[in-house]
């Protein structure tokens, strides 16, 4: 059956991410519908969820503004899957270390804003992800570190620091899978992720 996809579009690279999601579906035969996000009312269709990277404080105020919030915590507590990159996972975690974030709390982790140096305020590193075999090319834009785990997965580290989190049906990277023609993350997140449901091709249309 065809997936219907919801990118968050209140700020971020919605068109890169729609993209990454057409590719990750193509290459398992799967049809994808991809829909944009600004107002409440899509998210209950989706089966599965992007959110973008783009500045936290401005994408968590419009999510809980929108009413979009509630949906996107109803969508997780459905163990279906999202993936939340860079100011996303800022806005998914529990703990965002910063009062202008109204956090969801779908990533059990706490994280630092812009933790990654001046110097390296942009970068790319080849990281190895747990379930990945070849090490991603990984774009860090002032990402955010992961400075405390509670009940979560760590996937990947950078510089000692987590960089690649799972917790259940959610997948967050401080870093922007969306930016290159790899597609592997999101592939990992939505259809290799055992703890999501995401419909399969046998399930009823
Ligand atoms: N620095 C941004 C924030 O803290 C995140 C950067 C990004 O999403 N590229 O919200």
């Amino acid at each position: 059956m065809s997936l219907t996809a919801g990118v968050v579009a209140v700020q971020g690279d919605v068109e890169e991410h729609a993209a990454a999601i057409e590719r990750a579906a193509a290459a398992r035969d799967r049809e994808v519908t991809v829909r944009e996000i600004r107002d409440a009312g899509i998210v209950p269709d989706c089966d599965l969820l992007a959110m973008p990277g783009g500045e936290s404080t401005t994408i968590s105020r419009l999510l809980h503004s929108e009413g979009i919030a509630p949906e996107i915590r109803a969508h997780v507590a459905d163990g279906k899957p999202l993936l939340a990159t860079c100011a996303g996972l800022i806005v998914a975690a529990s703990d965002a270390g910063d009062d202008r974030v109204d956090e969801l709390e779908l990533i059990d982790v706490g994280v630092e804003r812009n933790a990654f140096g001046r110097q390296k305020d942009s970068f790319e590193a080849p990281l190895a992800v747990a379930g990945l075999e070849e090490p991603y090319p990984a774009v860090f834009i002032r990402a955010p570190a992961i400075d405390s785990v509670g009940d979560a997965e760590v996937l990947a580290t950078w510089d000692d620091r987590p960089v690649a989190v799972r917790d259940g049906p959610v997948v967050g990277t401080s870093f922007h899978p969306e930016l290159t023609a790899d597609s592997r993350i999101h592939g990992l997140a939505f259809f290799e992720n055992e703890v999501a449901s995401v419909p399969s091709l046998e399930d009823a249309q």
